[in-house]
């Protein structure tokens, strides 16, 4: 059977190779008679393992030796609320809400203590980023929360340093982390939940800077404390092995294909072939200024509606699935993120075009 060309969100396409790997090595990995899955992960080869994953993402990512680096469960929707349990120490912090997800962590945050809107561009549907005589920084603010690339709404930050403040900044990269080089040094945190660029489900990673760690209160539940989850190697209780294996696998991939400036090259002429496609065509479109359109999530939608599901049948008879949209924008979305090949978007082009001319 033919591999389909999938535009999930999330859990979403890996790398072949990186799939054939891991299946050479199901039963016997290295000649230890038994699968990753199976290995204590307090013995050498799981050791080895977490270790090459956590040098080779740094190496990937130019970690500076002073930020700890985390493999953790519960997603992206844990680090909502234990960033602000670890890092508010009685403050507030300050949010920039820039579509759903931003949203949600804002939402969060006041749950488990206090959170200052600094901008939200929902008036105008998530589709732009605020301006700099929009943004209201607190004037206390123990950290600035912001989600560098907007998976529902397809909005990415191009550029930080607009929003540079004195305080630590930290960013949901979830949906573009290792699409493209980023100068760490400028976040106090970053983090991520593995399914969308990573690796499989389950893992969730969190790099975030020393001075940063120990301002948890002492009540602060064991699991969700940063300084000892780091303290402990991210070992204080089993880590998602398997999860942890693929990821580092993935990272290996990465180094071969030339690192992250080789993907974003890469990633820049693919989303530019499919909003190039999308401006040129009188059946779709996309809502997002130009100037923050995500290179990982294309959302868009048809001038047409009721020919969606016509284009989602067709569209998989091609090959092409998972591309409806999500429910709080309607239409498609196309994700198409570092294990989407270029012929992938290609393919999805071409089928997109036909489309118009057939409905035209
Ligand atoms: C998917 C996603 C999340 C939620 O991730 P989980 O790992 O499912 O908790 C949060 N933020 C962004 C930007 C996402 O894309």
């Amino acid at each position: 059977m033919e591999r389909i060309y999938n535009f999930s969100a999330g859990p979403a396409m890996l790398p072949q190779e990186v799939l054939e790997q891991a299946r050479d090595e199901l039963l016997n990995w290295h000649g230890c008679g038994m699968s990753v899955m199976e290995m204590t992960h307090r013995g050498k080869d799981f050791s080895a393992i977490i270790a090459q994953a956590e040098a080779d993402l740094r190496e990937l990512l130019n970690v500076p030796a002073n930020y700890k680096v985390l493999f953790l469960q519960g997603g992206a929707t844990m680090q909502f609320a234990q960033i602000p349990l670890n890092l508010l120490a009685g403050r507030s912090a300050d949010y920039l809400v820039t579509g759903a997800w931003s949203k949600k962590a804002f939402k969060e945050a006041n749950k488990v203590g206090t959170a200052r809107l600094v901008a939200s561009t929902e008036s105008s549907g998530f589709t732009r980023l605020p301006s700099a005589a929009e943004l209201e920084y607190g004037p206390d603010a123990a950290y600035l929360h912001l989600c560098t690339n907007e998976t529902v709404h397809g909005v990415e930050i191009h550029d930080p340093a607009a929003f540079r403040t004195s305080v630590p900044i930290i960013a949901d990269m979830s949906s573009h982390i290792l699409s493209r080089p980023v100068d760490i040094s400028q976040y106090g945190l970053i983090y991520g939940g593995a399914q969308k660029n990573v690796g499989p489900a389950g893992l969730t990673l969190v790099i975030v800077r020393e001075d940063l760690l120990g301002r948890a209160p002492a009540n602060l539940p064991t699991m969700l404390d940063y300084s000892i989850q780091a303290e402990n190697g991210s070992m204080l209780n089993t880590p998602p092995t398997y999860s942890i294996y693929v990821a580092g696998l993935v990272f290996q991939w990465l180094k071969k294909q030339g690192g992250l400036a080789a993907m974003e090259q890469t990633n820049i002429a693919k989303a530019k072939l499919l909003y190039q496609t999308i401006d040129a065509s009188s059946l779709y479109h996309n809502p997002v200024d130009p100037a923050c359109r995500s290179r990982m999530n294309v959302p868009f939608t048809l001038n047409k509606p009721e020919l969606d599901e016509s284009f989602i049948a067709e569209a998989k008879k091609q090959g092409i699935v998972s591309i409806k949209g999500h429910k709080m924008v309607g239409g498609m979305r196309a994700s198409i993120y570092n294990a989407m090949p270029l012929q992938g978007v290609q393919a999805l082009v071409a089928f997109m075009q036909d489309f118009e001319q057939k409905n035209a």
